[in-house]
Formats: structure tokens, sequence, C-alpha cells
């Protein structure tokens, strides 16, 4: 190894962390997910996959060696099916076997679905400190269309619950979805916008392979009216930044051509 080598700072590291389990699988979703309810003792398997998790680290840390964590993403799936306890014992190891900065972002991916007061307690308490809720859209004909298991009174009181306890909120939301229209997409954006969290991602609807809606094609909104609405989405955000960016430091995710 050559001396300028062995003096480089070697890069910060961010943790990924999969929970590849839902309530119910969605019919647009391509990731590595699985409804629990096939899982006959999701306790046992839940503190199973902890271990795993565990081990698996542990197996990385020659390859990780001397870098730091600045931050640490628990995606699924829906994490929020895991309990506290579960998330407080990963994060505990995580932080036993590697160097973690003090001020590292940790996020958990939660489905309005799936929380309550106790839930989000126990994740701070378990070292959370931001939340990301699949919200998707406000519309109660949009979510069922999409398989979501919330309503859109539950996603609206998870934003609550989510910002009661946390500073840092992400929301996700999607456009282009099966027979909406603009007003209907601005509608959303307008909602999203509402609630001043301190982030915000749209995503466009994208049908992909192995999906249900890849075999059973829904009605989507034709391409002009698509983009019309990333343009209208996109003017409605970036207004909201410029009102609310100078004082609060919000910031949002440009429109990506993505699903959530
Ligand atoms: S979109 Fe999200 S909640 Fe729905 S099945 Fe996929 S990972 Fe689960």
């Amino acid at each position: 190894m050559s001396q300028s080598s062995r003096l480089t700072i070697p890069p910060p590291l961010s943790l990924y962390i999969h929970i590849p389990w839902c309530v119910k699988k969605c019919p647009y979703c391509d990731f590595n997910s699985h409804e629990h309810k096939e899982i006959q003792n999701f306790n046992d398997m839940e503190s199973m996959y902890v271990e795993a998790l565990i081990k698996d680290l542990e197996y990385s840390l020659p390859k990780i060696w001397g870098r730091k964590i600045h931050s640490i993403f628990f995606g699924g799936g829906t994490p929020s099916l895991f309990s506290g306890k579960a998330i407080q014992k990963i994060l505990s190891q995580i932080r036993a076997l590697t160097p973690i900065l003090y001020e590292a972002e940790i996020t958990l991916e939660a489905n309005p679905g799936t929380i309550d007061t106790d839930h989000f307690e126990d994740y701070k308490d378990a070292g959370i400190t931001r939340v990301s809720l699949g919200i998707q859209s406000f519309n109660d004909a949009h979510l069922m269309s999409l398989g979501r298991i919330h309503s859109s009174l539950e996603a609206k009181k998870g934003i609550e619950i989510a910002m009661h306890h946390f500073n840092e909120v992400n929301l996700d939301l999607m456009y282009a979805l099966p027979h909406q229209t603009l007003d209907e997409a601005i509608h959303d954006a307008k909602t999203a916008t509402s609630f001043n969290t301190t982030h915000l991602s749209f995503y466009h609807l994208t049908i992909e392979p192995n999906t249900f809606f890849f075999k059973h094609p829904p009605q989507l909104p034709l391409d002009d009216e698509s983009a019309e609405m990333q343009e209208t989405i996109e003017a409605i955000l970036n207004e909201h930044g410029a009102i609310y960016g100078k004082s609060k430091l919000t910031k949002y995710d440009r429109i990506r051509n993505h699903h959530s």
C-alpha cells in the first residue's frame, strides 16, 4: 500500500437495513416484500431475523473497517411491523460494532396502517431520529386502488403522531395513479405541503414486471396528463419550498420517475 493511500480518510458509510414483510402486498410493488401472515409465528421470525442481521453485520465488518457511519435507513417492506425492542437490539449492536457518528440520521419507514403512539415512542427510545411515512395519496378511492391498508384519515393521524414524536418527518406520495385527475393530484400535493414536514417525496407510479398491475394493467392517465401533473406538483412544491424554505430548512426531493 502506498503512503498516500494509507493516509486517505475512508469515506463515510450509510447502512440500509431491509425488513422484507408487509401486511399486504400492494399491486404495484416489485420490492422484496412478503405478506407477514404467511409467517406462522411472526415474533419468532422477528427474533431470528434480528440475529441474522447482526451476524450479517459482523461478517461485513472487515470490509468497512475504519469507516464512520453517518446514516442508517430501515426500509422495506414495512419496518414499522417490527417492535421497538427489535429495532433497539439492532441499533445497540450497530453501536457496539461500528464507529457510528453521534449525530447520525437514523430513519425508519412506517406505514400509516401499522403505527400508533406507543410504536413511535418505542422507536424514538430505540434511537430512531427520522420517520418516513408511506402516504401515497390522501384520496380514499386511490388508496384502495393501490391496495393500501390505510385510509386518508389514518394517513393524516399518522402524520400528526409522527410529527409529535420526531422533528424529521418525510412523506412519500405518488401521482399518475389509476383514474387520477389533475385536480386530485393537486389536492394531494397541497394536502401534503399543509403539514410542513421537513421532507416530501413524490414519485410517478410506474408499472414494473412481476407485479399484479403488470399482469392486470389499470387505466392510467395519458402521458400528457401525467406530464401536466408532474409540472403542476413541482410548481406547488417549489412555491411551498420558497415560502417555508428560508425559515424552516424545508427541502424537497425532485420528482422522480419511481414508485414507492
Ligand atoms: S409498496 Fe410498500 S407497503 Fe406495499 S407491498 Fe411494497 S413495500 Fe409493502
